[in-house]
């Protein structure tokens, strides 16, 4: 324990845990039936806690995880929260007598709550005396923190509510061909129409639906309101180019995902086009799994483009390796482009890596003239961003694409 507190410079988390009402489990079964319970609850914990969380018993039927590396206490109150109704979901099977039991937590924050194990520990004991005693499941040994929480559970609620509500609206942005400026394609992003918030970007919601499993949910909607939005506009006569649609790693991992994007393709009768966007540090993390299922929706005729490329760690070998047809290269070194040589050498070094890939680039964030010429001179091949449009609501950009089908007197395509 100390040897954490001394190696992890960064905050982590002590939670203890108490199987409540053990007790009873003892006296009214068997000390058997006890033991039993304690063997399978450990199981559990072990497998939820996975391989970043350490896990100890501390006591009779008291447990402790260590959760490292800890940035964010909502993040970890819902993981908390998952994890453990993850536990305690299924009932207990001892010998034959199915029990369900539950859990109460106490958490002190390193170095917030104590700058050593025996203060840690002690505080997070109180946190869970205070929890047994409250109707809250857990609680925080810093007052604050708790408060922080109940609000950021609060915004979870409304967030369930606004699925239910269908509260989220696409906006929509194009990308265009550096040469010619004709748009190409059309990149679906997600907003939060709220009636307490307003317009909220999804930076601010999409981590927290991914933490609580519901962005399978929201990105199920994402696609199916995608199609039907393009088919809207082929219905319009207007013949829209493929959407692009941000694909959480979450969503891909899900082994019911090919089926998903199947279906919506059928439900719209072959008449929309989408393509797919995944994040390169995401792709990278988990690769055997997501070539896999980068292949199924390569079967289905679907593009798929790694985005913010740069900002990950991605092997070449690997890279080659994924059936991918496009990189969007991060903004970041776009809008530095014009200003300092090394983006400049690098935007250009991703373009000929991709290029001798056989790759095509989408360079993100183009916000002046200047920048889309450099694009030009080094070859790349479409280009998204301010200088050519906002993200627009879908009605919008119905009417940037009616404009271009009148000035090229052809449909858009
Ligand atoms: P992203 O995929 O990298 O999207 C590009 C972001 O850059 C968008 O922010 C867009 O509004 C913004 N942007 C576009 N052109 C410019 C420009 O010229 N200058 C500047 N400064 N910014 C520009 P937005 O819409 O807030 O989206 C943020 C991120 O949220 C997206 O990053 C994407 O990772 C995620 N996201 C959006 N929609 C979805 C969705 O439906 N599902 C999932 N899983 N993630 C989504
Ligand atoms: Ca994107
Ligand atoms: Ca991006």
């Amino acid at each position: 324990f100390a040897e954490i507190c001394a190696s992890d410079k960064k905050s982590f988390a002590l939670c203890i845990i108490d199987i409540k009402r053990f007790r009873k489990v003892n006296e009214s079964l068997s000390r058997m039936a006890g033991n039993t319970l304690l063997k399978q609850f450990a199981e559990r914990l072990c497998k939820a806690a996975g391989d970043s969380i350490y896990t100890a018993r501390i006591g009779g039927d008291i447990f402790a995880l260590v959760v490292p590396a800890v940035s964010d206490v909502m993040r970890l109150a819902l993981m908390l929260e998952s994890r453990l109704k993850q536990i305690i979901e299924e009932p207990f099977d001892l010998d034959g007598t199915l029990l369900k039991v539950s859990t109460k937590v106490g958490v002190a924050m390193y170095p917030a709550d104590g700058a050593d194990g025996e203060t840690l520990i002690r505080n997070a004991e109180t946190a869970l005396k205070k929890a047994k005693s409250s109707v809250e499941d857990y609680l925080f040994y810093s007052h604050d923190m708790t408060i922080r929480i109940s609000e950021s559970f609060a915004l979870e609620r409304k967030l369930r509510q606004a699925l239910d509500n269908e509260e989220f609206v696409l906006y929509y942005q194009p990308k265009v061909d550096v040469e010619t400026r004709s748009v190409v394609g059309i990149e679906c992003l997600v907003r939060w129409l709220s009636p307490d918030y307003g317009l909220v970007p999804p930076k601010e919601f999409i981590p927290l639906l991914e933490e609580t499993g519901l962005i399978l949910e929201l990105g199920a909607w994402v696609l199916r309101r995608a199609m039907e939005d393009q088919r809207k506009w082929c219905e319009a006569g207007i013949i829209a180019p493929p959407v692009a649609v941000n694909v959480s790693p979450m969503q891909l991992r899900q082994r019911a995902f090919a089926g998903l994007v199947e279906q919506a393709i059928r439900e719209n009768a072959g008449k929309a086009r989408i393509d797919l966007e995944i994040t390169e540090s995401l792709v990278m993390e988990d690769i055997e799994n997501n070539i896999e299922n980068l292949t199924a929706m390569r079967a289905l005729g679907i593009e798929i483009a790694v985005d913010d490329f740069g900002t990950g760690y991605s092997s070449l070998a690997y890279l080659a390796r994924l059936p991918v047809q496009a990189l969007k290269i991060d903004r970041a070194f776009v809008s530095d482009m014009h200003c300092d040589p090394n983006a400049m050498m690098l935007v250009s070094t991703m373009i000929s890596l991709a290029h001798s890939l056989r790759l095509k680039v989408i360079a993100e964030g183009v916000e002046s003239e200047e920048q889309a010429k450099m694009l030009r001179l080094l070859r790349c091949e479409e280009m998204q961003g301010y200088l050519v449009s906002e993200p627009l609501p879908f009605d919008d950009m119905t009417i940037l694409l009616r404009k271009q089908l009148e000035q090229s007197g052809d449909p858009v395509n």
